[in-house]
């Protein structure tokens, strides 16, 4: 089912569990969806959140009424705004990189104005991105995550993004959502390009 938002469902096997990115903007799509991949919704351990939009935020609590054990991260700007509407849940204010589990690392809290995080999940020295709407810019989050690891993959919102020579070397460009310059960074990156659709799915 599609909706306004982003979400992504990732299976992560080191924990035999399952974390979201993002929540889309409604909960019964979200929900909706998981059923689609035959996903336990109590198998849902993390919830990471990139930033307070509501296209990304919107299908949070349908989310937690289901699996009230769920933790969510939430970039630390946004903590006060989050934790008054979820006192009964577990809501973490994310400020620098941060090990979620094993295999699984918030980028911490980028920009001033529109605070944002971003997923960066790692195997062996690979490491991969998942990103909300990257409103400061996805080179700081790109930087990021080759702090950890060898980048290969980007999926997520690349805004108004145009330094595009950033891109280089990476195999997966998942630009989807809120992405103005799709057509650019398809044309420079023919092979790397990559469309993302609702209930795609990519693994590594
Ligand atoms: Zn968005
Ligand atoms: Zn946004």
């Amino acid at each position: 089912m599609t909706g306004f938002g982003f979400s992504a469902l990732i299976y992560n096997p080191y924990m035999d569990n399952y974390c979201l990115f993002d929540t889309g903007g409604d909960g019964k799509v979200l929900i909706h969806n998981i059923n689609q991949f035959k996903v336990d919704i109590q198998n849902i351990k993390n919830i990471i959140i990139s930033h307070s939009h509501f296209d990304h935020s919107g299908g949070l609590s349908k989310i937690l009424a289901k699996n009230p054990n769920i933790k969510v991260y939430v970039p630390i700007g946004n903590l006060n705004s989050f934790q008054p509407k979820y006192p009964q849940n577990k809501i973490i204010g994310v400020e620098n990189l941060l090990r979620i589990e094993k295999g699984l690392i918030s980028s911490g809290q980028i920009g001033k104005s529109i605070r944002e995080q971003a997923l960066i999940i790692k195997k062996d020295d690979d490491v991969f991105l998942i990103v909300g709407c990257t409103h400061p810019g996805l080179e700081n989050f790109i930087l990021k995550a080759k702090e950890i690891g060898s980048l290969i993959g980007i999926i997520g919102g690349f805004h108004g993004f145009r330094k595009y020579s950033y891109l280089e070397n990476i195999s997966i460009i998942g630009a989807c959502h809120c992405t103005s310059h799709t057509k650019a960074i398809r044309k420079r990156y023919p092979n790397n390009f990559k469309q993302i659709c609702v209930g795609d799915s990519i693994s590594f």
